[in-house]
Formats: C-alpha cells, sequence, structure tokens
C-alpha cells in the first residue's frame, strides 16, 4: 500500500528504477535501520535522504542538501516512499518522472533516538543518529508550519538539522565529498557507464544553471564514452587520452578530484 504513489509515477518499462517488489520487515524501536542519501540531478539538483521504515523508505528531499552546521536549517520536502531496494539505487533515468542522473551519494544506518518513529512522525519531530560514510551523529527533522503553506504543501515540509556534537561543524560536506560512496565517480561517469547519447538533443533540464550543468554533464560523459575504448589498447608513450580530456571537461563544474577521499573519508570537522 505504501508503494502506491511510487509505482504510479513510474513506469518500469522505461526506468531502471526498482519496482519494490521484494518485502523487508523493518527493526522496530532503537534499532539500525539502512538510510542513504542520494544526489539526484533532474530538473534541479537537490539531496533524497531515506530513512528505512515499516519495510519503506521514508523520502524526503533536500534542496539543498545535508549541511553539518547546527545553525542551518536545510527545508527537507517529504516526497512518497520508496521500496527498499531503492537504498542501493544508482543510475541514469532516462526519461519520465524524475528523469536525471541518481548518485549514491551516502549510506549507511539510522538509529531512531525515540522509542516510537511513528509517534515522533505524527508529532512532527523525530531525532536520530546517522552512521553513514559521510553523515554521522544526531540529527533531527522537524515539520514546519507555514513554511510553503503558500504552496499548500500539505505538511511535507520538513527542516532537516544536524545536532551539536562531535560530527558537527563547519564544513560543507557536499562540497567536501561530492562522489558517490558506491561507483566513487560523479554524475558524467554514472552517465558515461550507461548512454550519454539520450539526451544530446533533449535533456531533463534546458535552461538556468541546472541546464547548464547537463550541457557539461553530457559532454563530459560523451568523451569519456569515446575515450574508454582506448584503454584496452597499450597505453601511449606519453600520456593517455582520457586523462586529459577528463581534466579539460571536469575543470569548470567541480574542484580537483580528492580521489577516494572525496567519496568517503572526511576528517573530524572543527566544532
Ligand atoms: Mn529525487
Amino acid at each position: 500500500m505504501a508503494l502506491d504513489t511510487y509505482r504510479e509515477k513510474r513506469d518500469f518499462a522505461q526506468s531502471p528504477e526498482p519496482d519494490g517488489s521484494s518485502r523487508r520487515r523493518s527493526p522496530a524501536g532503537r534499532t539500525p535501520r539502512a538510510f542513504c542519501v542520494q544526489k539526484h540531478l533532474a530538473s534541479h539538483l537537490h539531496y533524497d535522504l531515506r530513512l528505512e521504515h515499516n519495510g519503506v523508505l521514508l523520502s524526503w528531499a533536500v534542496p539543498k542538501g545535508p549541511t553539518l552546521d547546527p545553525a542551518t536549517k536545510r527545508l527537507a520536502m517529504q516526497v512518497e516512499d520508496h521500496p527498499i531496494e531503492y537504498g542501493d539505487f544508482e543510475g541514469v533515468i532516462p526519461s519520465g518522472y524524475g528523469a536525471g542522473i541518481v548518485m549514491l551519494w551516502d549510506r549507511g544506518t539510522w538509529t531512531p533516538e525515540v522509542d516510537d518513529v511513528d509517534a515522533a512522525l505524527t508529532k512532527g519531530d523525530l531525532k536520530f543518529t546517522l552512521d553513514g560514510y559521510k553523515l554521522k551523529g544526531s540529527w533531527v527533522l522537524v515539520r514546519t508550519r507555514g513554511w510553503g503553506s503558500s504552496r499548500g504543501d500539505d505538511g511535507r515540509s520538513w527542516l532537516l538539522i544536524k545536532h551539536k556534537d562531535e560530527w558537527s561543524g563547519a564544513l560543507d560536506i557536499a562540497e567536501f565529498a561530492p562522489l558517490s560512496v558506491k561507483s566513487e565517480g560523479d554524475f558524467a561517469d554514472i552517465l558515461a557507464q550507461d548512454n550519454p547519447d539520450i539526451w544530446k538533443s533533449t535533456r531533463p533540464a534546458q535552461g538556468g544553471d541546472t541546464g547548464a550543468l547537463f550541457q557539461s554533464i553530457v559532454a563530459r560523459a560523451l568523451a569519456l564514452k569515446q575515450t574508454a575504448p582506448r584503454e584496452a589498447e597499450p597505453p601511449p608513450k606519453t600520456r593517455s587520452a582520457r586523462p586529459s580530456a577528463r581534466k579539460a571537461t571536469t575543470a569548470p563544474i567541480r574542484k580537483p578530484r580528492a580521489s577516494r577521499a572525496g567519496a568517503t573519508a572526511r576528517p573530524k570537522p572543527r566544532a
């Protein structure tokens, strides 16, 4: 029942997303269960926070992504429940609902800091602990009254806030650790593993910053795809085509790649 909306929005003949056919009972009480954050470049870039509860992933779209700064409250719009298997999903949605690129940005376990999660959700105040690669420590989701009410959000509007603890600090975690915890790649790498040709002409976003981001990512993915077969040939005496092509095309939209560190590890921020 809980996944009806999820299924109604999607055509699984067109989308590689899981259909949610599997069943899993989730633990109750203060027991660790799965969480993930997917970085989703669609009509707009956002981060989807998903917490396993009662056999589904409760989901919130966080436009600006999580922050480790307790003074910064991040808007989190509750969206339809997702299937448990979605917690491992990374890939390209070629068209339709959510068309774009999904990166598995963080994953791990979450533990409620309350005995009754349903009661906390009804109350609109859910305190919890995250143990992911990037996100750790104590957090709270608080339902807002007023925020977004002019848009008729029906109580779907929440704030995601980091509690002050040993894991909080003035570090922009989304910028510091931008890569996938699954593939260690960025959006262009993920698209290059799929079929970058699909968006040569019409892309999920055309104008503005998101359109420009898509344009740049599609161009880089196409370049990666073109250079990839050469890796099977003996390497040239000087530099291979791949690193130089990547360097030239990645520079405008992200900071120098921090290899594995960018995907997973991070230093402990200053409190
Ligand atoms: Mn999304």
